[in-house]
């Protein structure tokens, strides 16, 4: 009996312990939100066929006092829970557009949306804000939304996503195929990109189940229409891989890591000034 009581206490200090965390998480990131302490880093995206990067997505960034950079994996799921994640959302797309604003034309900026964003129900006049106040022509933005949006079936989602694409706007599926939407459910919604989810891209190059799955989106992808990108690169086999089947895009480690705009901004500095068909070489290691 004092054994089981033991373990019964033990767990419960373990969920406080948790649920501290969490409360503490929360409010840090309360406090970081209202001072405008959250950034972008961006990762770029680069074209398989040239070698150059066509756009980069924004991930965000918290450099917290004591802990140094907290990674989005730990506060994402928290700001999700707290209805924090507006506020951040809008905040990473504003700065975003702003950003990018000042990167040469061609070059896309990438932002991911919650689906919690969709949810509260002014999500159009936020985009529509950003691009106003950044001046970031809309077809140079791209939102990245997940599966998990769609098993919402929400005519409201549907007509949002209808109408972000009418600003010109374009819509990525992030993380394909680790959700559960169905091919069929799939072609009622308006996308212009799939993004293969790192799972599937890792062990490409020694993993035939891997490699089926890969061909099997870059036909589906091709079939839609829609460009498809290849997310966590890390090796020049998988690259390779990539590459012989068709895929349009890819980004991860290979090629670059999220960096600060700053660095961004060399970077297409150095395309810019290279000979339009030289590719450029980004897979510099930070
Ligand atoms: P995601 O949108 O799928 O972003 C890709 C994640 O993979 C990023 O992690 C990126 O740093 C990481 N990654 C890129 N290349 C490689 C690679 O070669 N190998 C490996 N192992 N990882 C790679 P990060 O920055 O930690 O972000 C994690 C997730 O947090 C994102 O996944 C996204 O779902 C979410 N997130 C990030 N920023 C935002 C944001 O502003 N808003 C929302 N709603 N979610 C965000
Ligand atoms: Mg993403
Ligand atoms: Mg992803
Ligand atoms: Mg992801």
């Amino acid at each position: 009996k004092n054994d089981s009581r033991g373990t019964f206490s033990f767990f419960e200090s373990g969920m406080d312990a948790r649920a501290q965390a969490r409360r503490k998480i929360e409010i840090d990131l309360r406090s970081a939100i209202q001072d405008d302490q959250l950034r972008p880093f961006y990762q770029p995206l680069i074209d398989l066929k040239t070698g150059r990067i066509t756009g980069c997505e924004a991930l965000v960034r918290w450099p917290h006092a004591e802990r140094g950079m907290i990674s989005p994996a730990d506060f994402i799921p928290v700001a999700e829970d707290t209805g924090l994640i507006n506020a951040l959302g809008t905040q990473i797309l504003r700065r975003a557009c702003n950003e990018a604003a000042r990167w040469p034309d061609e070059v896309r900026v990438a932002v991911n949306l919650s689906p919690l964003q969709f949810r509260v129900g002014n999500l159009l006049s936020v985009v529509m804000d950003a691009l106003k106040h950044s001046g970031l022509p809309p077809r140079r933005l791209e939102l990245e939304i997940t599966e998990t949006l769609l098993l919402e079936k929400s005519n409201q989602v549907l007509a949002t996503l209808h109408a972000l694409r009418a600003l010109g706007v374009r819509i990525s599926m992030d993380d394909f195929g680790t959700g559960y939407s169905s091919l069929s459910y799939l072609r009622s919604f308006p996308f212009d990109k799939i993004k293969i989810d790192q799972s599937f891209v890792r062990d490409l190059g020694s993993n035939r189940d891997a490699q089926a799955i890969v061909r099997s989106i870059i036909s589906l992808g091709m079939g839609l229409g829609v460009t498809i990108t290849a997310e966590g690169v890390e090796t020049e086999s998988e690259l390779a891989c990539l590459r012989s089947e068709g895929c349009h895009e890819g980004q991860g480690f290979l090629f670059s890591r999220a960096r600060p705009n700053e660095e961004i901004i060399e970077l297409l500095r150095a395309q810019a000034i290279a000979a339009p068909d030289a590719e450029l070489s980004v897979r510099a290691q930070v």
